[in-house]
């Protein structure tokens, strides 16, 4: 029964051009032209017989019409209603309340609704009606009365009244606490159910068996309840794969055999021995791909009988989705296997944008505009039901023309169908058609689970159906005539053309002025394939003159990369006598033209990306997704400088002044600038040091890490080859002590940029300090003792990923990296519990590896640093976990420790090491100002739903970069400029708007035009 489908061939049109994939879409002519006409005009009647029976629409709806997400008070509600019911401790309820609320204007909305739910939550909300006393004044002068609530908000009453009223509004959405209680309810209502458990994505194995454990009595108790009437008239369960391992990832295929299969397939066994609908549910579009293997996997066992239940959620607006539904169907022929499929247009649009944006994918997985999602709905329903009878077709949608079309299509093929709606939306609209087509199949999604889990799926919901351009959205408002709120995807695609949205811009187009850089999909077999081929057919390299000290592979000191010879004082004055004589020309040339050259190299740079990534991960132990970050750093590095030199060394600024003469202000370069970076961005900052330095006019002699000179002698061959004329640039390679001295100390020398450690760039301060000559500019980029602060709003799963990700991520070798993470008393142990899973999770070994987390520490030197350093962890804190590390090259497993206060820490340790420290929140001040006391300014993170949090926070602790609600690593160039204060470093920041400042001297230069006669300009007025 075994197929060899090929489903990473799907992965060839993930990322399609938009315009060939919407084409392909309206060729494909889902309807024709007269039941384009009938599907419309039911559709019309769908909604018309709808908003008749609004007066029953679900809560929900209600809801959404009041409170849309382009209000104040939608937005303010929805963040308290994500973050309210898990905040334990009183007083932060009650400054979360106090913000939200204290934000909006919910007199405004009063009364408006004609549902008594949703008037009701709006008096609770505006903390009035029967939960408080209402005064007379209350009546009398309401926003008086509000306004003085406002400042009563600490009161029990009120915050009872708020939650309350979060959970009346949650309560709508979720079918029940337990599985039986849903069961009892979908019976009262009559409604046939899909239940799904809900809770967020797991993050640890302890999270993903008791997913398990719910999963399995949730369809157990569902088969013994209502079993033996088969899939398709019987409730069924929807798993979400992300909840039953905390790896769910392409990238960690074998685990995804090892670990979450078994699990996926011990649920299956129970629900085939019940013969129920057991459904996959869609997720992201990265795991789309390994969603389909598992499936095949799961359709081709035997252990499953002749199951006819098992099915999968496919997303419409995914460009991926018709070659998906060829895919399914085919493997359900092959294995014999009737397949369930529920047709969905996505849950995920806003964040499947997003990533595409930020990884620089070279296209976006699914559509940009809603008709084009539309359509696609409707061309891959067409295929869904001429897959019948091998596919059984389900049809998850609350749009009217959706449905309308969908019903006719199945109706002229004789196929069954079933239609699907979330439970709390769609009943009015399945209501009218259910009297307009005299019965349809309907079956329910339904969540079931307590409050705290329910929130954040609300959220999610509200933000899907609160959009504007959500059908409900249309559907609730009045105003809007049927014939509008029905649109004709056909004929809306047609309208605009098949190209994108306008206002979404592919991902390297989305700065405007300057490309963004492209990334590497890892989630793409073949891109990983190609990536892992470029590393194991690495040639040995070379850097300086022949001959010199090998470069070993910090994950295996056995293999040799290259050579580096070290460069000799002769080669450090020869480097500086012919720079000196290059830079002229060069600073003469203009910022057009230096602009043209560093485009080049930002070009040359990708199309050598394969390359210099396999350099990355040979010589400095970089994962491969680091190696795709350095690349694409390196070319963002070149791009903006690129840009400011057009705009700020193109020519003259013509300043303001009286008549009569002309002012202009010029930069030019200042000369010879020697650069010096560090080996854990050894291309990134190595090549954006140069750029930066090239950009404003100077010549550079530029000196690698002593770790990493090959990847360097890589970057200036590209300059090079990019055209940038001989002289320029030199490298020199070799130790700081020698070289970097030298350099530093050598007449010649206008200017140092450098990155790296604060002693050194003390000691290279006092050399410049020491010269007798002009006092030359010193930029440094150096450590950062960085702290994260979280309070007790935070939501516990984004504090993981973000923390295992800030302090473990390139094994903790970056200077933003975490070395603090403040924990608020009420909430810490369990967020100590998510991250020794989350960690426990994580894999450590070669970096080569496309499942590799965390690859070797640099060298000898460092793993012994931090040995050291866990040995007195060990003695005066508390470790709480420590990984193996893998044996070989200088790897260091890392660690999670418990440390009394930011005292503890001295310095920054340069690795894998988090350290906790709890704190009472009346302590903020304190605990804080501890931190800050250190001196360091460079990173800073902030977990919270209270925006007056992270405003302390961001007052008391000083840091370039601050970052909320996210990981506080990956400054990307351009957006947030990178560079601390402090100890840290000395600005102005890279990759911001001011890096080229210091790397220039300016020259004031005033003509008086009266000499010569008169001023023309002023004669002529
Ligand atoms: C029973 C059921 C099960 C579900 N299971 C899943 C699941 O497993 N996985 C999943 O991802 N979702 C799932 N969903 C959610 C589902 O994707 C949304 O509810 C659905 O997209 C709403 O579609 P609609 O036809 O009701 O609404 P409409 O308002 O007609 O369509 C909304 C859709 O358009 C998309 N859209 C909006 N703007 C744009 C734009 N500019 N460009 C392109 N597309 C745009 C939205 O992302 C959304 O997908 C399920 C829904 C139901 C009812």
């Amino acid at each position: 029964m075994s197929t060899a489908i090929d489903w990473d061939a799907l992965d060839a049109v993930k990322a399609q051009d938009e315009t060939e994939a919407v084409t392909a879409l309206l060729q494909a002519q889902p309807l024709s032209l007269e039941d384009r006409a009938a599907v419309r005009a039911e559709a019309e009647a769908l909604v018309r017989g709808a908003r008749r029976s609004a007066r029953r629409q679900g809560v929900v709806e209600n809801f959404l019409q009041e409170f849309s997400l382009s209000t104040r008070e939608g937005l303010a509600l929805m963040c308290l209603a994500e973050a309210l019911l898990r905040t334990p401790d009183e007083e932060t309820k009650d400054r979360l309340i106090a913000e939200k609320i204290g934000s909006a204007d919910w007199a405004s909305h009063l009364g408006k609704s004609g549902s008594l739910f949703v008037n009701a939550s709006t008096w609770g909300l505006m903390l009035t009606g029967k939960l408080v006393d209402v005064d007379d004044e209350a009546r009398d002068n309401l926003p008086g009365f509000l306004k003085r609530l406002a400042g009563r908000v600490g009161e029990p009453v009120i915050r009872a009244a708020v939650g309350q009223a979060i959970r009346i509004m949650g309560e709508q959405f979720v079918l029940g606490r337990t599985i039986e209680a849903a069961i009892a309810r979908a019976r009262a209502e009559g409604d046939i159910c899909s239940f799904d458990m809900l809770g967020e994505g797991a993050r640890t194995e302890a999270d993903a068996a008791r997913y398990e454990k719910a999963y399995a009595e949730a369809i157990e108790t569902v088969g013994r309840l209502s079993g033996g009437q088969g899939p398709e008239a019987g409730h069924g369960v929807s798993v979400k794969l992300s909840a039953l391992s905390p790896r769910y990832e392409a990238t960690q295929e074998a685990r995804v055999w090892e670990e979450l299969y078994p699990r996926v397939k011990r649920l299956a066994l129970i629900a085939a021995r019940h013969d129920l609908n057991f459904t996959l549910d869609a997720e992201e579009a990265d795991r789309l791909v390994i969603s389909l293997k598992l499936l095949e996997r799961l359709a081709a066992d035997t252990d499953l009988g002749d199951w006819a239940g098992l099915g999968l959620a496919v997303q419409a607006y995914q460009k991926r989705c018709p070659q998906v539904i060829a895919g399914v169907a085919r493997l359900a022929r092959e294995t014999g296997r009737r397949l369930m499929v529920r047709l969905v247009k996505g849950a995920y649009w806003d964040s499947e944008i997003k990533r595409a944006q930020v990884n620089g994918r070279a296209g976006y997985p699914v559509y940009t505009t809603k008709p084009a999602t539309d359509l696609s709905y409707l061309v891959c329903a067409k295929a869904l039901i001429d897959a019948a009878p091998h596919l059984y077709a389900q049809f998850a949608t609350h749009n009217a023309h959706s449905l309308a079309a969908v019903r006719r299509m199945a109706k002229a093929a004789g196929v069954k169908i079933e239609f699907q709606r979330l439970h709390g939306m769609g009943e009015a609209l399945y209501r009218a058609a259910d009297d307009i087509y005299d019965g349809v199949v309907v079956r329910a999604y339904a969540p079931v689970g307590g409050h705290e889990d329910l929130l954040p799926y609300l959220v999610r919901r509200l933000l899907e159906n609160g959009a504007n351009t959500s059908f409900v959205h249309a559907l609730l408002d009045e105003r809007v005539p049927a014939e509008t709120v029905v649109v004709d995807p056909v004929a809306a695609v047609e309208a605009v053309g098949p190209g994108p949205h306008r206002k979404i811009p592919v991902p390297i187009h989305i700065y405007g002025d300057r490309l963004n850089s492209s990334g590497v999909d890892l989630f793409v077999t073949r891109e990983r394939e190609r990536l892992v081929r470029a590393v194991q057919t690495l040639t040995p390299l070379t850097a300086g003159a022949a001959g010199g000290e090998p470069v070993r592979n910090p994950a295996d000191h056995g293999q040799v990369v290259g050579r580096a010879a070290e460069a000799s004082a002769a080669d450090i004055d020869a480097a500086f006598a012919a720079a000196r004589q290059a830079q002229p020309a060069w600073d003469a040339a203009g910022g057009l033209e230096r602009a043209r050259v560093l485009r080049a190299m930002a070009d040359a740079l990708e199309q050598n990306r394969d390359r210099l990534i396999a350099i990355c991960v040979r010589e400095a132990g970089k994962t491969l997704a680091d190696g795709i970050a350095e690349v694409r750093e390196a070319a963002d590095f070149c791009r903006y400088y690129a840009r400011l030199a057009e705009t700020k060394f193109a020519g003259p600024e013509v300043l303001k002044g009286p008549v009569g003469e002309t002012n202009t202000l010029e930069l030019r370069g200042r000369g010879v600038f020697v650069c010096i970076s560090p080996w854990n961005f050894p291309l990134a900052i190595f090549t954006g040091q140069v750029a930066a330095a090239l950009a404003a006019g100077n010549a550079v002699l530029a000196k690698p890490a002593e770790q990493t000179p090959l990847i360097a002698a890589e970057a200036v061959r590209l300059y090079c080859a990019a055209g940038l004329p001989a002289g320029l640039l030199h490298l020199l390679p070799g130790r700081g002590e020698t070289v970097g001295a030298a350099l530093v100390a050598h007449a010649g020398c206008d200017g140092v940029a450098f990155t790296g450690g604060t002693e050194t760039a003390w000691r290279i301060n006092q050399t410049l300090a020491a010269r007798r000559g002009p006092i030359v500019p010193f930029i440094a980029e150096t450590g950062g003792l960085n702290g994260m602060f979280v309070d007790t709003t935070a939501q516990r799963e984004q504090v993981i990923d973000d923390v295992i990700l800030s302090a473990f991520g390139s094994a903790g070798q970056r200077c933003s990296a975490l070395r603090l993470l403040f924990l608020p008393n009420d909430t810490a142990d369990h967020l100590i519990e998510g991250l020794i899973g989350a960690m426990e999770a994580l894999r450590l070994g070669d970096p080569a590896d496309p499942s590799t987390d965390v690859g070797p520490v640099i060298d000898e030197d460092a793993r012994q640093a931090l040995a050291d350093h866990l040995e007195r962890l060990k003695r005066e804190a508390r470790v709480l976990k420590v990984l193996e590390a893998p044996a070989g090259g200088t790897f260091f497993g890392p660690v999670l420790a418990e440390v009394p206060d930011a005292g503890f820490l001295e310095r920054e340790v340069f690795g894998p090491v988090l350290h906790i420290v709890r704190y009472d929140p009346e302590d903020l001040e304190a605990v804080a100002g501890l931190l800050a006391s250190k001196g360091y300014g460079l990173t800073l993170g902030v977990h919270s739903r209270i925006e007056a949090f992270a405003e302390e926070v961001k007052a008391l602790v000083p840091a370039g970069n601050v970052y909320v609600n996210r990981s506080i690593i990956g400054a990307v160039v351009g957006v947030q400029p990178f560079g601390g204060q402090g100890l840290s470093g000395t600005g102005p920041k890279a990759g911001g708007p001011e890096a080229l400042s210091r790397y220039c001297v300016e020259r004031a230069v005033s003509v008086n035009i009266t000499a010569q006669g008169g001023d023309p300009a002023l004669l002529n007025l």
